[in-house]
Formats: structure tokens, sequence, C-alpha cells
């Protein structure tokens, strides 16, 4: 592999898609040596076709707002790549969207969607539509007149999109809503609905229960638990409650949440009524980070800040991407961090992770710890297959046992000789080898 070569021209082809191309180059970086050993890869345009997408769809959402204002949002679908089975990934909304984030996050999906052992290829989708501030009714119109262009490309065995960033329940819903109308069909070709009508218990949570899930595997090759330990944990987002709960229950001390403009340190804990008052917060689409300070005051708010200056045994960024700098791994350094875990998709910047593996910090990147979100949008859509609706515990089983083995596989596959595991070529590793292989099956296509 001439990865200097692949890359400058995949630049000059996507110039200016910086994400895209920092994912590209990550995973590009740790598969090299696997690529090389398998000379069939080669011959069969593996690389250069796993790194483009299938098809890339954009329409323009026309909407009214509350005040008979007409507005105009773009709307995207990336299908990735779709080796292994439909492809599968969330929707994001946020006014950060552009192409080169969801191609970024649609080649990230590949990978992760293969690591939960599950049928499910990769794909990712969205707009630039900001929901914070909109009423109600204004996210329903949006929702719906976004589905009006979705709805053509998607389907149960074909795209099945989730939530993301922005796009919680209740968009879920006003999108299923209006796919149904449209197909006439109920079918489970969203996941993340309401439990009354196909969707899955312990999805909402389950990204950030599976993360600590993988940080406790984590730290477990070292003899350790989460018992006593301080963690940090950014965002107070879908992926940053579930987690701050599930570390809650393993007896750990969650010391901060943190938003965009800045962090909370509770010395105290972020724990049981604190956490109820922050999801009624988000219920209703207040900010949550500031008005939590005035409420417990023991609690400090540092403006502009983000988390990773605080002393802590375990951090896990569950906000955005890029939000983990090289300053910020180096203070984590400093402090004595032990184990990092990425709740969020690419919130260290490659400098940061760097580090880490320098330092020899048990470092895992978000494809590997947060799956357990998609990996229960894949029970949901067994769930939908069979018109069944299994209990709680159940589920828990399943996301717990999937994440046991993603962690064996990034052992497996990144394991160094001097003991440490490099979770990053693991999870790259293991991931690309199921969808190449798949690829060489089926043929250029
Ligand atoms: P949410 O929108 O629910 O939460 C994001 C949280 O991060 C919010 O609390 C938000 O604050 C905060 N935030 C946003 N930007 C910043 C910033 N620059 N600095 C600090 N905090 C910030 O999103 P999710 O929890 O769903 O997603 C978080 C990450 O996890 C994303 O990378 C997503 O792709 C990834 N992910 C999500 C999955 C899921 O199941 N939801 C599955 C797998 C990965 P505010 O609300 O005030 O803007």
């Amino acid at each position: 592999m001439n990865l200097e070569k692949i890359m400058s021209d995949l630049e000059k082809k996507h110039p200016g898609e910086v994400e895209y191309l920092q994912a590209v180059r990550e995973v590009l970086e740790s598969i090299e040596e696997v690529y090389n050993e398998n000379p069939q890869f080669e011959s069969a345009g593996i690389l250069e076709r796993i790194v483009e997408p299938d098809r890339v769809l954009t329409f323009k959402v026309p909407w009214v707002d509350d005040n008979n204002k007409v507005h105009v949002n773009i709307g995207y679908r990336v299908q990735f790549n779709g080796a292994i089975g439909p492809y599968k990934g969330g929707l994001r909304f946020h006014p950060s969207v552009n192409l080169s984030i969801l191609k970024f996050l649609g080649f990230e999906q590949i990978f992760k969607n293969s690591l939960t052992t599950l049928p499910m290829g990769g794909g990712k989708g969205g707009s630039d539509f900001d929901p914070k501030g909109k009423s109600n009714g204004e996210i329903m119109r949006f929702c719906q007149a976004f589905m009006l262009e979705l709805w053509k490309i998607i389907g149960p065995e074909t795209d099945v999109p989730a939530g993301d960033i922005g796009v919680g329940g209740r968009e879920i819903g006003y999108m299923y809503g209006m796919y149904k109308k449209l197909a006439s069909e109920h079918t489970g070709v969203l996941t993340g609905k309401g439990r009354n009508w196909g969707g899955s218990i312990l999805r909402p949570e389950a990204t950030g229960f599976g993360a600590v899930y993988f940080a406790q595997e984590m730290l477990g090759t070292k003899g350790l638990d989460f018992k006593g330990k301080t963690v940090a944990i950014s965002g107070f987002g879908n992926v940053a409650w579930g987690a701050v709960t599930k570390v809650n229950e393993l007896g750990g001390k969650v010391v901060t949440i943190s938003g965009p403009d800045g962090y909370i340190y509770d010395p105290d804990g972020i724990s049981g009524r604190k956490i109820d008052y922050m999801l009624e917060l988000r219920a209703s689409n207040q900010d949550i980070v500031k008005p939590y300070s005035y409420e417990f005051p023991n609690a400090q708010f540092h403006q502009g800040k983000r988390p990773w200056e605080v002393k802590c045994d375990v951090a896990m960024p569950c906000a955005t991407q890029n939000e983990l700098g090289f300053e910020d791994a180096k203070k984590l350094v400093e402090n004595g961090v032990m184990c990092v875990a990425e709740g969020a998709n690419m919130p260290s910047t490659p400098e940061a992770i760097n580090l880490f593996i320098e330092k020899k910090v048990m470092f895992a990147p978000g494809k590997a710890v947060n799956a357990g979100g998609v990996a229960t949008s894949g029970l949901e859509m067994t769930q939908n297959t069979m018109k069944l609706s299994w209990q709680a515990e159940e589920v828990d089983i399943r996301l717990h046992q999937i994440m046991k083995d993603i962690h064996a596989q990034c052992e497996k596959h990144g394991k160094q000789a001097d003991g440490y595991i490099n979770y990053v070529k693991g999870a790259n590793i293991a991931g690309f080898l199921k969808v190449a292989s798949a690829m060489l099956d089926q043929g250029v296509v």
C-alpha cells in the first residue's frame, strides 16, 4: 500500500474534506500491515473501493417556521458500504453538518458495524438544521420535510437510519410517522423508535452503557474495575447520560459533564437526583451545564474550558469530534489518567491519540467503545423482523456480551509484544478484515 499516494489522490478528489480525510488516514495507517500481507486485497482494489461511498444523496429541505417564514436546509444520506448488510448509521441535525463530517462518520460506521458481529453495512446522514430553540411544531415540520425526500432510498432491508446528535426519540417519531404514511407500511425502517411502536428497550441508554462495559473490559486487563475510580465525562447528551448512569452503578464517581460553553466540576459526584434534574432540563430543550452549577452549589462551572484538566482515573469524551486535543491529552497524562475510552465519534485528535499510545495509557477509539448503540439498533431490527419485544434484561445481556466480543477482537488484533493493547489498530484491523473478505467474495460491484 502506498499510503501517501492514496491520501494525496484522495485530497485532490475531495479537497477540504478535513474530517473525512483524517478518518481515512487513521484507518489506513492501522491496516497497512495486514493489507500488505494479503495481496488479494490489492488485486481486487479493496482500498480504492472502500474509501469511496457507494452513493451520496443530497436534497433540499424546505420548511415553514411558526411565523410563516420559509427556511431551506440541506439534507444528506451517505450510503457508504453495504458489503455485510443493509446500510446502518445515524442522522445528525446540527448546523455544523456538511458532507465531510457525514463521510467521516459513514466511513467509521463501516468498521464499527462490522465489529458488532451483526450484519450491518455503514451509512450516515443528517442536515445542517439546528434544532436548538425550535418549537415542537417546527421540529415536526422539519422532520416531515426531511423524510419526504429520504424515504425514497431507505427501507428495512436497504438502509436503516437511527439518531445521532440532535436526533432523539421525538425526531425519530416524526420521521417514522411520515415514512409510514408515504410507504403505507409499518416496518423497522428506523431504529430508536418509541417502545409502543417497535422500539427496543434500552436503546436510548445503550451507547453510554456499552461504552462503560467496554471501559470495564479495558480496566479488567489490568485487574481493575470502576469501583472508587474518578471519571471525567464530556457532554450531557444521549451518550453521556447513559455513561454517567452506568459508571455510578459500577461504583465509580463521575465528576464532570460539559456543553459547548464550558464544563461542570462536581467534587461530590454526579449521580441520582442530579441526573434526573439534567434529564428534565434536556427534555424541555434547555441548557444544562450552567443551571446545574446554580442548583448544586458545590459544583463549579468553568467557562470556555474542557473537562480534561481535572484529575481523573478514567476519561470518557462523549460530546463531539476533535474535542480532546494534544494539550488536553498532556494534562490528562500528567494527572495520571489510566484509561481513555471514546464515547463520541473521533473526539480525540490524532496528536492526542499518539500521545496516549506513546505513554502506554489504555486508549480505545469510538468505533469500538460506542458500538453498543448501533448494536442495540441491530437488536431492534431483529425484534422488528421477529415481531417480538425483548425484556430489558435480555437486551442488556446481549449488549454486554457484544461489548465483550468487541473488546476481545481488539485485543486479538491489537496486542503488542510488550503486552500493551493498541485498540486503534485492533479495532480497525478486525473491522476491516470482515468487510474486505465480504467484498472479495462478492466481486467487483
Ligand atoms: P447529543 O446531541 O445528544 O449530545 C451531545 C452533547 O455534547 C450535548 O450535551 C451537547 O451540549 C454537548 N456538546 C456539543 N458540542 C460540544 C462541544 N463542542 N463541547 C462540549 N460539549 C459539546 O449527541 P449524542 O450524545 O447522541 O452524540 C454524542 C457523540 O456520540 C457524537 O459524536 C455521536 O456521533 C456519537 N454517537 C452517538 C450515538 C448515539 O446512540 N446517540 C451512537 C454512537 C456514537 P448541547 O446540547 O448544549 O449542545
